[in-house]
């Protein structure tokens, strides 16, 4: 099946859900067990099963294979955030003492994950701050469990040489895990270019209303755990599992069978298959909704390049844009609705006269939102600091919505009036 065939009615098993057309919500904490033999084969991962919501759940499980599927990978796990996706594929490979490498510019709650939390769990993070592949490769040591990256980065609309960045991970023997939350696999497939672990926020254009927090972790199966001893927790027994070992038991599916039964059953950031189903509500419509969102977005960056009261654009799709080449590679069909602009005038004003474009901090919303990063999302920091993480004073983030594309531009034309009265 083809990638829209696959959004819109792949994997589901109409009878087994009483031939309901529509995904059910299985609203239930635990699972009847058929014996007590029963009940000890699944405790021991012998057999598969539900046995409770925190691990398992056929809504879940809906969508985790769906989007495995769309991505090109061979299985997932659904979890409760972005956040929490990010933190248990970290934490599936590295411990206190580990290095992992990364950009500089990456979403600022990835950022203060990794800047904060993990250096507190003795997890050190390295952040690059280049585009040159070499520049990662001085980084990385013995120490180094895997490189981090952002297919197209939130807020920096940066575009990844992922197939570059998977080659280098690969020569040290570590994976490359993408964060793909911006174009999602519609418009980037990051496992054809070498990736071997995506990661996702589905709040954003998977689910694709703003209605539904979650996460997901998908594993292309490809990566070789056992090649050194640096992924010892794959390959040596888990002793909370009878002495399991996870590469032995599950072969490649080795990484996801590890992040659900020990990582989600200690951490318990499950995903609620309320979430799930309105995630799935939303996979259905996804590549709709990404050529509408990519072709307002490329009118709109059209349009505001041309103006004479805009000081720049960041879109990757257009032509003088330095990540024009990468995107045409690693994004043939669009880069998302995400774009950048700087006001020139008042950047307060100009937020308080849009009328459209509502201010709020999320992007991947049929509606249109904007985003004042100086002023809210990245407030906290020195004029350094939004200055490495690619934000000025006057820097606007928009996630263009499915509205009618003549309203956005109106709307945004008026605001940059009012920014200069
Ligand atoms: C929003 C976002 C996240 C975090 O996801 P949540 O669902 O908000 O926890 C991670 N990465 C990127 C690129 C994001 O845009």
């Amino acid at each position: 099946m083809r990638f829209e065939t696959i959004a819109t009615q792949g994997y589901i098993d109409l009878g087994k859900q009483n031939h309901a057309i529509s995904m059910p919500i299985y609203a239930t904490t635990a699972y009847s067990f058929d014996s007590v033999e029963h009940a000890v084969n699944l405790f021991d991962l012998k057999v598969e099963g539900d046995i409770y919501s925190r691990l398992t759940n056929p809504s879940n499980e809906m969508i985790e294979k769906r989007i495995a599927a769309l991505e090109g990978g061979i299985g997932a796990l659904a979890v409760s955030s972005g956040q929490a996706a990010i933190l248990i594929s970290i934490l599936n490979i590295a411990k206190s003492g580990d290095e992992i490498i990364t950009s500089d510019k990456i979403y600022g709650g990835t950022y203060n994950l990794f800047a904060k939390t993990f250096k507190q769990m003795g997890i050190n993070v390295k952040f690059i701050n280049s585009d040159n592949i070499e520049d990662y490769e001085k980084e990385i040591n013995d120490k180094t469990k895997c490189i981090y990256t952002e297919s197209v980065g939130n807020p920096s609309i940066k575009v990844a040489d992922i197939e570059n960045l998977a080659k280098l991970a690969h020569k040290y023997s570590i994976p490359l895990i993408v964060d793909n939350t911006v174009p999602t696999p519609y418009l980037c497939r990051p496992i054809e270019f070498g990736a071997d672990i995506i990661i996702h926020s589905t709040t954003k254009y998977l689910s694709g209303h703003g209605n539904a927090m979650g996460g997901i972790i998908v594993d292309s199966g490809k990566f070789n755990w056992e090649k050194t001893d640096k992924f010892s927790m794959f390959t040596t027994p888990d002793e909370s599992y009878h002495g399991i070992i996870y590469t032995k038991e599950f072969k490649n599916a080795a990484f996801i069978a590890k992040a659900r039964a020990h990582l989600i059953r200690d951490l318990g950031c499950c995903q609620s298959p309320f979430n799930a189903y309105l995630t799935m509500l939303g996979l259905e419509t996804l590549h709709v909704r990404m050529d509408r969102h990519c072709e307002n977005a490329l009118k709109l960056a059209k349009h505001l390049q041309n103006h004479p009261h805009i000081n720049f654009v960041k879109y990757p799709y257009l032509e003088n844009s330095p990540d024009y080449t990468l995107a045409k590679k690693y994004l043939p069909k669009g880069v998302s609705s995400l774009l950048g602009f700087g006001v020139d005038g008042n950047g307060t004003k100009f937020i308080e006269a849009l009328k459209l474009f509502i201010h709020a901090t999320n992007l991947g919303d049929v509606r249109s939102i904007i985003t004042y990063p100086a002023g809210t999302t990245h407030r906290q920091l020195s004029d350094e600091q939004k200055l490495k993480a690619g934000i000025t004073n006057d820097y606007m983030r928009a996630s263009v919505g499915l509205e009618n594309i003549e309203d956005i531009i109106e709307d945004i034309d008026n605001a940059i009036k009012a920014a200069r009265k």
